[in-house]
């Protein structure tokens, strides 16, 4: 993996631009991210599929700017999308239809017309009643939807119960114990082709023994549905793979991969055509949050960092609890740090981005929220009518605006005060 976000002279950079400099002329908070460490994580993905029938789409709601959608389609990714929304996004940067699947558990009417429209790949359904509808749609337009069952194959994922999303009480994919009589339904659905079949088990997985779980049972499962007649093409084992946000230990992508079709080999069925959906492993450590400190507030019990970023930017610990490292972007030596909470301007006490941060700060420092490229932006939010932070993304000493800072006029656009 390369360190796209490394210090030189004492100072952090984004690949060859320091970070100062950045925030100095875009504004804090902002989001950087990395070309190269785009494009690093999806070439690790890539060498190990290499000579393979495998593809590789990416989890476009990790983070959907077109900037970074543009990265990954000129290297010949295709994308995973949850709504007509990313769609839209995925073409507009230059991303192929036929490279798109369509996942999600709620997809609508509209949706499903406009993705048959544009010719997408594969629709992943999860339930009989998605089914039945997508069939109706097909049907009413003339065509046929390629689908594959979103199968849930009820493993622990050992992850956050939030982000976990293939064990039995989840409200995701079709339940294993129901998906033979489901593929046998869609087998009699005319405006349907069955194209394959997936599961996807939870996100932040630092394991590989719960994929291998998960691909044992979805292929029992595929021998019974190709005894049914239905041919499976390709085998998709979703993504979740997890990064380092602090102290664990996931596999590197390219042991990852390895294992999976290792194991598919090893189960007789290396022929298959087997695709992954990462997210998280692609972009969340491609992208820092800045962030310059406001006021210091020291407290009997706790030591608060005000900064200008807040959940609204970052939701990430509020919602899940989740860890960022901190760091200052020009450290300053020869003093005892203090442990500080990083906490931001809005009025909730869950907005906080980091607890228990040793750091040496003075008001107007500038600090780095590592780790921030995967569920950052796309989960901001304009809380406290706070406009969105701009989005950087740094290739070598190049800077491009993938985003420009929003702003008031922009968020009261749509509003209206009442009529006289
Ligand atoms: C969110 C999601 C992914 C990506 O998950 P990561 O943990 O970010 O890799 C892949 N597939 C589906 C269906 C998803 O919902």
């Amino acid at each position: 993996m390369v360190n796209a976000f490394a210090y030189v002279n004492g100072e952090l950079h984004a690949e060859r631009v320091p970070a100062g400099q950045l925030a100095e002329q875009y504004g804090t908070p902002l989001y950087v991210y990395s070309r190269a460490a785009l494009t690093d994580a999806y070439q690790a993905y890539a060498s190990a599929c290499t000579g393979r029938r495998a593809k590789i789409h990416y989890a476009v709601k990790a983070n959907s700017n077109l900037a970074v959608l543009n990265v990954f389609a000129r290297l010949g990714a295709g994308f995973d999308i949850v709504s007509g929304g990313e769609l839209a996004r995925v073409l507009a940067a230059g991303g192929k239809p036929h490279d798109v699947v369509f996942s999600g558990v709620g997809k609508s009417t509209a949706e499903m017309r406009i993705a048959l429209d544009a010719g997408v790949r594969c629709f992943n359904v999860e339930s009989l009643a998605e089914l039945a509808r997508l069939n109706q749609v097909a049907g009413e337009s003339g065509q046929i939807a390629p689908i594959s069952l979103r199968v849930n194959p009820d493993v622990d994922a050992k992850t956050h119960p939030y982000i976990s999303t293939g064990l039995k009480a989840n409200k995701f994919g079709v339940a294993f114990d129901d998906a033979r009589a489901a593929y046998r339904a869609a087998l009699g659905m005319k405006h349907l082709r069955i194209a394959g079949i997936d599961c996807h088990i939870g996100s932040q997985i630092t394991e590989i023994s719960p994929y291998l779980d998960a691909i044992d049972k979805v292929l029992e499962l595929v021998a019974q549905v190709e005894a049914d007649g239905a041919p499976i093409g390709h085998i998709d084992v979703g993504g979740g793979l997890g990064i380092r946000y602090d102290d664990e230990t996931p596999p590197d992508i390219g042991t990852f991969v390895k294992a999976i079709l290792d194991h598919f080999d090893r189960r007789g069925h290396g022929h298959r055509e087997i695709w992954f959906e990462p997210g998280r492993s692609l972009v969340g450590n491609a992208g820092i949050l800045l962030t310059r400190v406001e006021y210091l507030k020291p407290g009997a019990v706790k030591h608060f960092a005000i900064v200008d970023a807040a959940m609204n930017d970052l939701a990430r610990p509020a919602m899940y609890d989740a860890y960022h490292a901190v760091d200052a972007v020009a450290p300053r030596d020869g003093q005892p740090p203090v442990i500080y909470d990083i906490v931001g301007p809005v009025c909730e006490s869950g907005d906080w981005l980091a607890r228990d941060q040793s750091l040496v700060l003075k008001s107007g420092d500038l600090l780095a929220i590592r780790s921030a490229g995967a569920y950052g932006f796309v989960m901001s939010s304009n809380y406290n009518t706070r406009p969105r932070a701009a989005e950087l993304l740094v290739d070598g000493a190049r800077v491009h605006v993938a985003r420009r800072r929003e702003t008031l006029a922009q968020l009261m656009d749509d509003e209206s005060t009442l009529p006289d």
